[in-house]
C-alpha cells in the first residue's frame, strides 16, 4: 500500500480482515493530524460499517441537516438536498473532524494487527516492492500511477484557490454563500466549532508571503457578505487555515487497475476531484472496501479476476462523480451569477 491517507488506511484495513497481510508506506515523518471536515454520504457510511468502523465514526460524527444556499446579501436561494438525501438513504449526511477519522482508522490496524505503516517512505519504483499487490493510495501526484500507468492523465488546475479552517464557535448558519467567482460555506462539526471552506478565482489569491497578507486577501474578497461569514474570517487565526489549489485528474483513467493483477489504484490517486460535491473522502472509502471485498471474494490466485471486478464496481461511479463535481464547480463559481441565481430559486426553498 503507498500512502497512508483516508483511501490507504481504509484499504489496509479491507485488505487485513481479508487476511493479507499488508505494508503501508507514507511518505511523511508522521501523519499529522491536520484538516478541517469530511462530509460523509450515507454510501460511505455503509462502507466503513462494512470495514467494521461505523461505531468508532458514529461516537463523533455529527449531522448535517438544515443547510441553505445564500446569496452574499444573505437571501436564501435554496436548500442543500440533505433532507432528500435522508429520506431516500434511511440516514443522514454525516460530518466529522478529519484528524478523529484518521485517528480512527489508524487505530484499527494497531487493534487488527499484520499491518505495518512504514513513515517517512516516499515511493518513487513500485517495481522495487517484491509486492504480491500494489495499491497506489498516494493522492493526486500518485507516483503508482505514474509508474505504472503513465503520464497521459494528470493534476489539472481548475483556476480556483479554496481555504479551510476550523472557527472555536457555533455559527448557527449552515450551508454555501454563492457569490461572483466565489462561495463561501459553513458546516457543524463537533461541538462549540464550525467547520468553514471558501473558494476564490486563483486571480483574486496570488500567493501570498505570510499568513497575514494571506488573510487579508481573503477577509476583502469576502467583505460586505452576509454575517457571520466576515466575522468567521475575522475571528479565526490565519495561522491556522489550510489553503489548497484546485485540482482534478485529467483526463479520466480508461482503468483503475493493470491487466495482470498487479496493480489497482484508490481514492484521489484514481478520480482526484474538485470538492464541490464533498465526495472526495466518500469515494476512497468507497473504493478501499469495494476492492478489499473484490479480492477477499476471488483469492489470492485470481487477482486478475479480483481487480477487473473493483474496476467494473468503481471506475464509471466514481468518474461520474468527479464529473458532477466539476460541473457544479463551474456552476457554483458562475462569474455572471444573475441566471444561476434565478436557476436556484426554482428549487425547492
Ligand atoms: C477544500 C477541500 C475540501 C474538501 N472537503 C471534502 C469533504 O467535505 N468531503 C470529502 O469527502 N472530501 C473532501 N475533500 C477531499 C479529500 O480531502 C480527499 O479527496 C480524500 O481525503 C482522498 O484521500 P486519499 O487517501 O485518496 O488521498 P490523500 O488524502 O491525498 O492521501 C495520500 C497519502 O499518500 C501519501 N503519499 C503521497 N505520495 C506518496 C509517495 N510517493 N510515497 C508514499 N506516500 C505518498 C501522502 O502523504 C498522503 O498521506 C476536500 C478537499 C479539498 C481540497
Amino acid at each position: 500500500m503507498v500512502g497512508a491517507g483516508v483511501g490507504g488506511l481504509a484499504t489496509a484495513i479491507g485488505l487485513r480482515r481479508a487476511g493479507w497481510t499488508v505494508t503501508v508506506l507514507e511518505r511523511r515523518s508522521r501523519l499529522e493530524r491536520y484538516g478541517t471536515a469530511f462530509g460523509l454520504h450515507p454510501t460511505a457510511q455503509a462502507a466503513l460499517d462494512r470495514l467494521g468502523l461505523g461505531e468508532a465514526l458514529r461516537a463523533r460524527a455529527v449531522r448535517y441537516r438544515s443547510a441553505r444556499i445564500r446569496r452574499p446579501d444573505g437571501k436564501v436561494l435554496a436548500a442543500l438536498p440533505l433532507e432528500r438525501v435522508e429520506r431516500k438513504a434511511g440516514r443522514p449526511e454525516l460530518l466529522i473532524s478529519r484528524p478523529y477519522l484518521i485517528d480512527a482508522l489508524l487505530a484499527e490496524p494497531d487493534r487488527l494487527g499484520g499491518t505495518r505503516i512504514v513513515y517517512g517512505q516516499r515511493l518513487t519504483d513500485p517495481d522495487g516492492l517484491g509486492a504480491d499487490l500494489v495499491v497506489g493510495a498516494d493522492g493526486i501526484n500518485s507516483a503508482v500511477r505514474t509508474a505504472r500507468f503513465g503520464t497521459a492523465s494528470g493534476p489539472r488546475p481548475v483556476g480556483a484557490v479554496a481555504w479551510i479552517g476550523i472557527a472555536g464557535y457555533e455559527t448557527g448558519v449552515y450551508g454555501e454563500t454563492w457569490g461572483a467567482g466565489r462561495f463561501f460555506g459553513m458546516t457543524p462539526v463537533e461541538p462549540g466549532r464550525t467547520n468553514w471552506y471558501a473558494t476564490v478565482p486563483e486571480a483574486a489569491a496570488a500567493a501570498a508571503a505570510t499568513p497575514d497578507a494571506a488573510a487579508a486577501q481573503l477577509r476583502a474578497a469576502f467583505a460586505g457578505w452576509h454575517e457571520p461569514v466576515p466575522q468567521v474570517l475575522a475571528d479565526t487565526d490565519p495561522a491556522t487555515w489550510i489553503r489548497y489549489e484546485l485540482r482534478h485528474l485529467h483526463p479520466a483513467l480508461p482503468a483503475f487497475v493493470d491487466g495482470v493483477g498487479r496493480t489497482a489504484l484508490v481514492g484521489d490517486a484514481a478520480h482526484a476531484m474538485t470538492p464541490n460535491l464533498g465526495q472526495g473522502a466518500c469515494t476512497a472509502l468507497l473504493d478501499a472496501e469495494a476492492l478489499a471485498r473484490a479480492v477477499a471474494a476471488h483469492g489470492r490466485a485470481a487477482l486478475p479476476a479480483a481487480l477487473r471486478a473493483y474496476d467494473g464496481e468503481r471506475r464509471r461511479s466514481a468518474q461520474r462523480v468527479a464529473f458532477g463535481s466539476r460541473h457544479l464547480h463551474r456552476f457554483m463559481t458562475a462569474r455572471r451569477p444573475a441566471l444561476r441565481d434565478a436557476l436556484l430559486g426554482l428549487l425547492p426553498g
